[in-house]
């Protein structure tokens, strides 16, 4: 006989552990199928990892710059092994505290792959489970070309089972995981090429933000290569890559190449056929402003919508969703609008809203823009040159900020209230009436002019 919840979700990671965690505070009966690792991908091959490299490198920058504030540094190497152990060892920590947490909270985690009998019922292991409520959020996989050799290659998952350090890398892609790692393995010590398709990276970022992190990239010693489209990988008997690209490109010489070209939908082996549940082209599955998909009762959220894949949106989904389903609040759901969104690169971005190309279509001559650029007063004293940007896209007469994007040095940290303002539609007048905090960067947001 089948086992009955209220709810399942489908994946164990930000999304589906956050919706059974909000039916299970209701005191409902829910469950949670995962077949890998609790935590999913932002615990253990997404966000955490990657900030734990991104903080080594931030090491290894103030290491470098250690000598300009009078400390005699002698620098006698760096030992990736040992970063990777001390990560992985933080990681277990997370995915026991989970075990831990789904038992507390009377959680089930059901071990396997979950596939859709019908809307109500899902086979596990050769086991039925049914459910008056199912959240598909099975995340994503690192995509892969379709080019000769990309086997030779490694994704974002492959990076993080390295245990030694490349030496020399080619990361290839123009989006978030292309930007973070390049700039990460150049700060940590290897030789970094970054094979950009087109002619720039962060296609949907505010121009100033692409502009200044190439500069910044350069000027760090990324070597970036822009119009390079991959046609073909080799590998040599010593495991050196050779990438050959259109136009007659060849280099050679690689221990790495690293694929960051975007992520499936980890949909094709779910049986969606079989619920009848629709899905695009790509395998992301469309859903209404409340999460529903097209068939009653079952609902997703996170990477596999195909929208704003973050870990924050995906939590936030999944909690407003049970609100709704368990707690009385038929209008509670996400609002996809003014997500900020950090890009940890070095230097770091912050961002929200709209760009000033975005807006200018959108209210054309109403858009006033505020933009500042200087050097933090860290650097002033440091011969690593890095420039911080800032830039307020402000609309119509009362000047309201609809969108607001920085680069440089400790904007991570800065952006998250700055957020909360932008969202409660502060105008410029307002960031303005807001005395400053001195010295520091984030001042200047405040009195710019
Ligand atoms: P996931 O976290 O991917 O979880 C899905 C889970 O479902 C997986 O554990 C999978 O094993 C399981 N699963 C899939 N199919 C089935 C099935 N049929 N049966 C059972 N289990 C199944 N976001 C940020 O906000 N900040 C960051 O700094 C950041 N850094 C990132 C860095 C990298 C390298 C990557 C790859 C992603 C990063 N992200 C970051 C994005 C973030 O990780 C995702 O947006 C988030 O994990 C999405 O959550 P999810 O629940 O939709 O899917
Ligand atoms: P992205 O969608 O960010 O970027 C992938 C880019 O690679 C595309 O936009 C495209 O840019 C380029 N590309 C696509 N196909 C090819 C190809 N065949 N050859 C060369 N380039 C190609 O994907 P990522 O994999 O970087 O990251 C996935 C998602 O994970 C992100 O969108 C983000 O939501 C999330 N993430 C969030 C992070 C954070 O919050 N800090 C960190 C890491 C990931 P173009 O068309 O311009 O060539």
């Amino acid at each position: 006989m089948s086992k009955h919840y209220d709810l399942l979700s489908i994946g164990g990671g930000s999304g589906g552990l956050s919706a059974a965690e909000r039916a299970a505070m209701y005191g409902k009966k829910a469950a949670v199928i995962e077949m890998g690792k609790m935590g999913g991908t932002c615990v253990n091959v997404g966000c955490v990892p990657k900030k734990v490299m991104w903080n080594a490198a931030s090491v290894a920058h103030t290491l470098h710059d250690a000598k300009d504030y009078g400390f005699d540094i002698r620098f006698e190497g760096f030992d990736w092994a040992k970063l990777v152990e001390g990560r992985e060892k933080y990681i277990k920590g997370i995915n026991d505290w989970y075990g831990n947490y789904l038992d507390d909270s009377k959680i089930d985690w059901i071990r396997g792959e979950a596939k859709f009998v019908d809307a109500h019922t899902l086979e596990v292991n050769g086991e039925q489970y049914t459910a008056d409520h199912i959240v598909i959020s099975p995340g994503g996989v690192p995509a892969v070309p379709n080019v000769d050799g990309a086997e030779h290659g490694i994704t974002s998952d492959g990076f993080f089972a390295l245990n030694e350090q490349p030496q020399r890398v080619a990361v290839v892609g123009s989006g978030y995981i292309a930007v973070e790692l390049a700039g990460l393995l150049n700060a940590l010590g290897s030789e970094v090429d970054l094979l950009l398709r087109k002619g720039h990276f962060l296609g949907n970022f505010d121009s100033m933000l692409r502009e200044t992190l190439m500069e910044e990239m350069v000027n760090d010693g990324v070597n970036i290569l822009p119009n390079m489209s991959v046609l073909k990988v080799e590998k040599d008997t010593k495991g050196k890559l050779t990438i050959h690209c259109h136009g007659g490109h060849v280099m050679e010489g690689f221990d790495q190449l690293i694929w960051a070209i975007g992520r499936t939908p980890n949909t094709a082996n779910l049986n969606l056929d079989a619920a009848g549940i629709e899905h695009d082209a790509h395998g992301f599955i469309p859903t209404d402003e409340y999460q529903n998909t097209n068939v009653t009762d079952v609902y997703a959220v996170g990477d596999v919508i195909g929208k704003s894949q973050l870990t924050p949106v995906a939590i936030a989904a999944a909690r407003r969703l049970g609100d709704r389903l368990f707690n009385h609040q038929p209008e509670r759901k996400l609002d996809y609008e003014n997500i900020p969104t950090v890009m940890f690169s070095h230097p770091p971005i912050g961002t929200i809203g709209m760009t000033e190309g975005e807006a200018r279509e959108r209210y054309g001559d109403t858009v006033k823009i505020y933009q500042s650029r200087f050097t933090a007063m860290y650097h002033a004293l440091t011969d690593r040159d890095s420039k911080t940007a800032m830039k307020l896209v402000c609309v119509g007469t009362e000047e309201r900020v609809v969108g607001c994007h920085l680069i440089g040095l400790g904007v991570d940290e800065m952006l998250q209230g700055f957020a909360v303002a932008i969202k409660m539609g502060a105008t410029k007048a307002d960031f303005d009436n807001t005395v400053a905090i001195h010295p520091t960067s984030s001042e200047e947001l405040v009195t710019m002019r």
